[in-house]
């Protein structure tokens, strides 16, 4: 069978949850047995998400394969199940450096070379890849931005002219656009939405789907409306309206007929869907739950986005566990400012030290490590959270005064987290890291080997810096448990240490390998710790 494509774009704002609404059709389709995967689209120029400020834009996530991508790819995996290849996520930087790299050696014969064909080509031809590599039914697309942005235009073109090569059996477009609801009428405002379809169908896009993104249901008046003016059956408009949790969109959505809507008008057997699976994993969020205060340490704690995938770990680790973790952000550098406000720390069930680059708040992350070791809070530090956590032992345990990562200070006398050794000649900052997922293989009698329940795993990795082999042997004599490495042994992926209730560090990134109902082991482990669970072998 041929592969389908299924467009999402958004129109009014942006942020009103295209991924998550991309994800939960991706549900609907997986749930009726049908196989899919999910492209996002980014128009911005940057090649990848790896050089952005995650205060700005959220949190960059990383595939398997090593790429550093949008946080909607994140959701792609979390719903869905899959992994997703680094390919998934198309850029306007990747596409002209391919057009501009093609240019550059002839390949187009003379020609000159524009945005209609050429670029449109290669957009075209990137998405057509992308489904031939997932040999699936179905390929979401998700059109970042909002219709209307100067940026998005060639990806607009690109797919509108899919239609006509797909044919309409083939494809089928979703938009979907905010319905604000007024403070003092009350009223459900349409004309935003209306705008937002005039917009597409101005670049040539008549969509075939619209979803309000509205806090409750749609009035019918509106409905009606959004029907009429948008030009679509009236069967054809879904609200996506508030829930409690994100995963109990893609139900409500087929609740509303969407899923018998898509199969239908893809010309797809409307097989039965089996919700059973998911059903379970969504009521479990929902149960009456113990809660646990965490205390989240880091430096981009303003912006929820930043740190997503962590959330959701947590969330996952707590649902299965019939624990709520109620998360409260901590900007380091109060600490820095006011040792005597890390006392604060006392009154949490547990503490997590975020990943993080530079120097700003490490001081106060490895004042919260302090506090944990100390008064015996379950911790869990990731990556940058896992070489402070060094750092301080260090300092702390085995006295070196001054014990640094040298990304914080480059002339500490005992630099017990440095550069990998390849990164030192490494000047570019796109895409140069320790990426993607390796193997770590785990020592027995440890508690990493009892939370996975395994000798060998595969996280996925984001770095420059790791603990310095020159250390290894004090760190161990001071009593720290080196409890995984790298396949090769030469770098350092688990510590923890032995008499405390919980306290483990890990150089990989576990979270991204989180799904709802299948928590990574070292967050259920802390949410247990926290939780004052007992700790079982899996
Ligand atoms: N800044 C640290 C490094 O580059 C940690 C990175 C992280 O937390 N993702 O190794």
């Amino acid at each position: 069978m041929m592969t389908k494509f299924i467009f999402v774009t958004g129109g009014v704002l942006s942020s009103v949850g295209k991924g998550i609404l991309t994800s939960s059709i991706g549900k609907m389709l997986q749930v009726r047995g049908y196989s899919v995967s999910a492209v996002k689209i980014d128009p911005y120029v940057n090649v990848d998400a790896g050089t952005m400020n995650p205060y700005m834009h959220g949190e960059v996530y990383v595939t398997d394969d090593g790429g550093e991508t949008d946080l909607d790819l994140g959701h792609y995996e979390r719903f869905l199940d899959i992994n997703i290849p680094k390919f998934n996520n198309i850029t306007t930087g990747q596409v002209y450096a391919s057009v501009i790299e093609k240019e550059r050696k002839g390949e187009y014969l003379g020609r000159c070379v524009q945005i209609i064909p050429h670029v449109t080509d290669e957009i075209k031809s990137r998405i057509r890849t992308a489904a031939k590599m997932a040999k699936c039914d179905i390929l979401l697309v998700e059109i970042g931005g909002t219709v209307g942005d100067i940026e998005s235009l060639p990806f607009f073109e690109a797919v509108r002219q899919m239609r006509l090569e797909e044919g309409y059996d083939d494809t089928l477009f979703i938009h979907l656009a905010l319905v604000p609801i007024l403070d003092v009428t009350k009223e459900q405002k349409s004309k935003p939405f209306q705008h937002s379809v005039q917009e597409l169908r101005r670049i040539g896009i008549q969509p075939d789907i619209l979803v309000a993104r509205c806090r409750i249901s749609l009035d019918e008046s509106v409905k009606k409306k959004i029907s009429l003016f948008g030009s679509v059956p009236y069967e054809a408009v879904f609200t996506s309206y508030d829930v409690d949790n994100i995963y109990m969109l893609p139900m409500e959505l087929d609740r509303q007929g969407m899923g018998e809507y898509i199969v239908k008008r893809l010309s797809l057997n409307n097989k039965v869907p089996d919700w059973n699976n998911w059903n379970s994993i969504v009521a479990s969020f929902k149960e009456p739950q113990k809660i646990v205060k965490i205390a989240m340490c880091g430096k981009y704690t303003k912006l929820a986005d930043s740190y997503v995938s962590i959330i959701e770990a947590l969330k996952h680790a707590g649902a299965k566990v019939g624990v709520t973790p109620h998360l409260e952000w901590i900007e380091t550098t109060v600490f820095e400012k006011d040792p005597s406000a890390t006392s604060t720390l006392e009154n949490y069930d547990g503490i997590m030290v975020l990943p993080g680059f530079g120097a700003r708040g490490t001081e106060g992350k490895i004042m919260a490590i302090k506090f944990a070791r100390e008064h015996k809070i379950p911790f869990l530090g990731i990556c940058f959270g896992f070489q402070l956590a060094v750092v301080e032992f260090a300092r702390s345990v085995l006295g070196y005064k001054n014990a640094d990562t040298t990304e914080a200070n480059p002339s500490t006398p005992h630099p017990v987290i440095d550069l990998l050794p390849e990164q030192k000649s490494v000047g570019a900052l796109g895409g140069t890291m320790r990426l993607g997922a390796y193997k770590i293989f785990l020592e027995e009698g440890t508690l990493a080997h009892q939370l996975y329940g395994a000798n060998e795993i595969s996280e996925r990795h984001r770095h420059r810096y790791e603990v310095n082999p020159n250390y290894w042997e004090a760190l161990k004599e001071g009593g720290l448990v080196l409890s995984g490495f790298s396949y090769d042994k030469r770098r350092v992926e688990f510590i923890e240490l032995p008499d405390h209730p919980f306290f483990l560090g890990t150089q990989a990134h576990p979270e991204f390998k989180s799904r709802p109902g299948k928590p990574s082991p070292p967050y259920l482990g802390f949410i247990k710790a926290s939780a004052g669970m007992k700790i079982k072998v899996n």
